[in-house]
């Protein structure tokens, strides 16, 4: 690097800091060409992973190897790569040590390290339960579903305890309820096979309900009544006896099941949660975020995305999306300008998988709660071509 390049710093290799690492190339080409910026990606991993389609997997509807590309295959020439976990964020220095021993330096830094599952954090939840956040566990799932010819399964959903922070992709625990009571039918095992979906109190922010927005709490039951899906409000998981498969409530109620079906808590990754700039409660490690500019407070020149900020936005590729061009036009901005320019205004989109073949397009930003258009087979082909292709040009910048 020639002394006067300004090195930005993207770290993390998913969705969100895939498209900001891209999308910054194609805003500072100038700056980049003649060596005044030069743009550098840390990941822990050399894949990427399309993190939605494990819920696929959870029904046999996808192959790992399907939702897995090069990372590098996905980034312009331009960004420098380097599979080099960071271990530590050195703010102060504007710098980062990585596992690998090498510091880097940057003039800007954006975090996009995602969160992780943490079912540990419920007793008795890691060896009881199933989930489909991550693919081997999905894998897991598939074989127990696959199986299955008659009993209860039960679906929890546990939020993190950091207020108005939401559990990742809000809407998945529902998608996923779908899938799996069409999923049941087409194995002809549906008749045998209880279905009971819960939901807790401690993050609602509206009323006892099924969801944490109005107008899908409006319809729900009556979906879930029209395909004999039982359902139980307020019911926070406190604990899960795996011996006797009982899952208990901080509300005092016990459910009996034969699979545990969880969206299990997260948290932020280590190097994130030992920054010391959390605020978040239960060491989750959420990064205090500005929610317009997407800066990390107490600092100038650190941008936080996705999945590790604390904003009250569903932690989804869809939020994403929306940050990213904030993120790149605020970093282009304020070298040129010397000041941010670009404000994100909360904005959320996603097509929703309602069942084995509907889709539901959906958005919302900070100021309107969140519409939806009907489910439909054209919605389940829009989801199938984002799955199966968009998503990769998402990544690389290009839509
Ligand atoms: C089952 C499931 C279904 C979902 N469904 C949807 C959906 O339908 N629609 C939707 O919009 N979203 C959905 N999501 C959510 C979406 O996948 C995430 O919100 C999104 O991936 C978050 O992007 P991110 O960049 O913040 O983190 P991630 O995509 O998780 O990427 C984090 C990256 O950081 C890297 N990393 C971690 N620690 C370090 C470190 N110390 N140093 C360097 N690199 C590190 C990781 O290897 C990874 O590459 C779903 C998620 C799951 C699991």
């Amino acid at each position: 690097m020639a002394s006067k390049t300004k090195r930005i710093i993207v770290v993390g290799g998913g969705i969100g800091g895939t498209m900001t690492a891209n999308n910054l190339v194609a805003k500072l080409y100038p700056e980049i060409l003649n060596g005044e910026i030069e743009i550098m990606m840390l990941s822990n991993s050399p894949n990427h992973v399309y993190k939605p389609a494990n819920m696929y997997v959870a029904f046999n509807a996808y192959h790992p190897h399907e939702l897995v590309r090069k990372q590098r295959s996905l980034l312009r020439p331009e960004i420098i790569f380097h599979v080099d976990g960071v271990e530590s964020f050195e703010f102060k220095q504007n710098r980062v040590l990585c596992e690998s021993g090498k510091r880097y330096d940057y003039e800007y830094l954006v975090i996009s390290t995602g969160c992780v599952p943490a079912p540990e954090r419920i007793e008795g939840l890691k060896e009881a339960g199933d989930h489909f956040y991550q693919t081997k566990a999905a894998q897991q799932l598939a074989q127990k579903l696959r199986t299955i010819e008659e009993g209860r399964i039960f679906i929890t959903v546990n939020f993190p305890k950091t207020p108005n922070v939401p559990h990742q992709c809000g809407i998945a625990p529902i998608e996923t309820t779908l899938m799996l009571d069409e999923y049941l039918r087409k194995r002809n095992v549906r008749d045998r096979v209880e279905i009971i979906y819960s939901y807790p109190t401690v993050s609602q922010l509206l009323r006892n309900c099924l969801f944490l927005q109005k107008p899908t709490c409006d319809v729900l039951p009556t979906i879930f009544d029209s395909k004999g899906i039982k359902y139980q409000r307020g019911f926070t998981l406190d604990k899960v006896d795996p011996g006797a498969k009982i899952a208990y409530s901080e509300e005092g109620k016990s459910q009996e099941f034969d699979i545990l079906m969880a969206t299990p808590p997260i948290r932020a990754v280590d190097a994130v949660i030992n920054s010391g700039k959390s605020e978040a409660q239960n060491n989750e490690g959420w990064l205090p975020t500005d929610f317009e500019t997407l800066k990390m407070y107490g600092s100038d020149n650190v941008y936080v995305m996705g999945d590790t900020v604390d904003l009250p936005v569903s932690k989804a590729g869809g939020t994403c999306h929306n940050q990213s061009p904030v993120v790149v036009e605020n970093i282009a901005s304020e070298i040129r300008r010397g000041y941010t320019s670009a404000i994100y205004d909360g904005k959320v989109q996603a097509i929703a998988q309602m069942g084995l073949e509907a889709g539901m397009p959906l958005w919302y930003d900070y100021k309107s709660d969140v519409q939806v258009a009907p489910p439909t087979k054209l919605g389940g082909l829009m989801r199938k071509t984002f799955n199966r292709g968009i998503y990769w040009a998402v990544a690389r910048g290009i839509v």
